[in-house]
């Protein structure tokens, strides 16, 4: 396996934006974990499979296929659930909300995790942003970061994201709720609850922009 990058840290930090721009930069892959709990999320809620029902939920992730593609512009990427580009409906509300109940459960978790593992040993440097990636699914990680901002700044971004991309209408005061919701449950939940790992670098981005967190990142890549 080649060169490991871990990038943690609550919904709409900047993980992504950021994780993106860095695989371009260093022509590494970037893996969104959020985006495969997303798509199981989307796919139970299709088949109507509740959160507390494992062996549906058992069965689902056996019949399941997540795969991701490069976006034409280059960044970015494009997420297919069972072959169909479900990259949209996966940032919809009711997977947003959902996500959270569906991602708690062991057994999906475990699932995840080794499908997290394939993708890293796929070859040269890799990139992953998610919760537990620095202290579950990589843990021999070389530079890990536990990426934070303000839950208020966070909710401005999405709801700038969300205006610019027309994925929901959602007000600021919402989305601030939901953030602090999702806060709670992601760090509070018995399978690995989302927390810094203790050799990951902590970096707040509230008051940075989207460059200077790169390039933080960068020098400690270059370490
Ligand atoms: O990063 P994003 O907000 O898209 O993630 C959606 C949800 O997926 C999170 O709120 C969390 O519940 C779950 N998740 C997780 N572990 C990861 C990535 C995401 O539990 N590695």
């Amino acid at each position: 396996t080649g060169f490991q990058i871990a990038i943690d840290g609550p919904s709409s930090s900047g993980k992504s934006t950021v994780a993106k721009q860095l695989a371009q930069e260093l022509n590494y892959i970037y893996l969104d974990t959020g985006a495969m709990y997303r798509a199981l999320t989307l796919a139970a809620l299709q088949a109507q499979v509740s959160a507390d029902d494992i062996e549906g939920l058992k069965s689902l992730l056996a019949n399941i296929s997540i795969d991701f593609a490069k976006a034409e512009n280059g960044l970015g990427q494009k997420v297919f659930l069972n072959g169909q580009d479900v990259s949209q409906k996966i940032r919809q509300d009711r997977v947003s909300q959902a996500v959270s109940a569906y991602s708690a459960r062991k057994e999906v978790r475990q699932d995840m995790v080794a499908r997290q593992r394939r993708f890293a040993e796929s070859g040269r440097g890799v990139i992953m942003d998610g919760r537990d990636i620095g202290t579950v699914v990589l843990p021999d990680a070389q530079v890990k970061i536990f990426l934070t901002a303000s839950a208020q700044e966070r909710a401005r971004r999405r709801y700038a994201e969300n205006q610019a991309k027309g994925y929901s209408k959602t007000s600021l005061a919402e989305l601030q709720a939901d953030i602090e919701r999702r806060d709670a449950y992601d760090s509070n939940r018995e399978e690995s609850p989302l927390r810094q790992a203790s050799d990951a670098i902590l970096l707040d981005s509230s008051d940075l922009t989207l460059a200077e967190v790169e390039s933080l990142i960068l020098a400690e890549i270059k370490k």
